[in-house]
């Protein structure tokens, strides 16, 4: 990069099922600008790019910049992603991205360096660098939201896997007889200690007969009921909610000591909508995280929330955009 380009912001877009966000991002991780628009319901990949397009010259237009102003574009996406070519190999909720070439496209269509990464990657990276406000080599960050993603920061580098798909965390198994999970395959992490995880359990119980207020808050209609209501009635003094989310809790307190026995990192940070339960979730997943972690007795490990929210894969695609980190890439 040239000076110039080193004091530029960077354009970062971030792909989901529902939405796309797009943000103008400063040197020192400042967002400047932000659009946000609905992914479009096609499965053709250029109808997404136009889409990405659009929504990108939004946040450019209410910076009153232009692409050529930017240093370089980064792209965050659900999914797997070969990082060394930009294929988004597969992407589980946007239809358009089945090996896609999506970064070829993008630079062909912005004209600027394009790189892209795995949204929860780059979440992991956003917090890094933008989040912690501290100077650590080995982080794991966790996002537990409807399921369970994440990123591992080794050593001061970003791990990325021989093909981009590192730190997939939601899908080590948990338990080899445990139910089913959205990828396939039986007792992931994802399948028994992600939001999803804990609407099936509650309903589950529910269909069964068992008392709660749950049924009523949500007007009797079992599709309604999620980590939220839950959340609530738990609040309320409902135990069968208490219950529920405490089983959640001890199986990501599981996954998160097999994580720190295998990356023995000095801060874990845990993001994502589930976190927004609060104490009653947290402070059991982190009690049995110690309980179940080999090497917490000889190594003092910080267990903290994400700092960031949504934002934090846009600033990680910008970390990654510049490249003038200590990552792998
Ligand atoms: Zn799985």
């Amino acid at each position: 990069m040239t000076k110039y380009e080193e004091e530029a912001p960077v354009l970062t877009i971030d792909i989901g099922g529902t939405k796309i966000a797009a943000a103008v991002i400063g040197r020192g991780g400042e967002v400047l600008a932000r659009a946000r628009g609905d992914s479009p319901d096609s499965s053709d990949e250029v109808v997404l790019v136009d889409a990405i397009d659009r929504i990108a010259l939004q946040a450019l237009a209410s910076f009153g910049a232009q692409l050529r102003d930017m240093a370089a574009v980064g792209v965050s996406c659900a999914g797997i992603i070969n990082n060394r070519d930009g294929v988004v190999v597969h992407s589980p909720n946007v239809a358009a991205l089945r090996r896609t070439p999506l970064r070829e496209m993008l630079v062909e269509r912005f004209g600027r360096p394009v790189k892209l990464a795995n949204d929860a990657t780059l979440a992991a990276l956003g917090e890094w660098q933008f989040g912690l406000r501290k100077a650590v080599q080995d982080l794991v960050y966790v996002t537990v939201s409807t399921g369970i993603g994440g990123g591992i920061i080794a050593g001061g580098r970003v791990l990325e896997g021989a093909c981009g798909a590192g730190g997939e965390v939601g899908h080590m198994t948990i338990d080899v007889n445990g139910p089913p999970c959205p990828c396939g395959r039986n007792g992931c992490w994802e399948a028994l200690g992600s939001g999803r995880a804990l609407a099936e359990r509650t309903v589950s119980r529910l269909e069964d007969g068992e008392p709660s207020i749950i049924g009523d808050l949500a007007g009797g209609d079992m599709d309604k009921v999620d980590a939220q209501l839950v959340s609530i009635a738990a609040q309320q003094g409902d135990s069968l909610a208490k219950e529920v989310i405490d089983l959640t809790a001890f199986y990501i307190g599981v996954g998160l000591g097999n994580l720190i026995n295998i990356f023995n990192p000095s801060v874990v940070v845990l993001g994502g909508g589930l976190t927004k339960i609060g104490p009653m979730l947290l402070e059991p997943a982190e009690r049995v995280a110690r309980e179940r972690a080999y090497v917490t007795s000889a190594c003092d490990i910080e267990i903290m929330t994400a700092r960031l929210g949504d934002e934090s894969p846009l600033l990680g695609a910008a970390a990654l955009a510049r490249g003038d980190i200590l990552y792998s890439w």
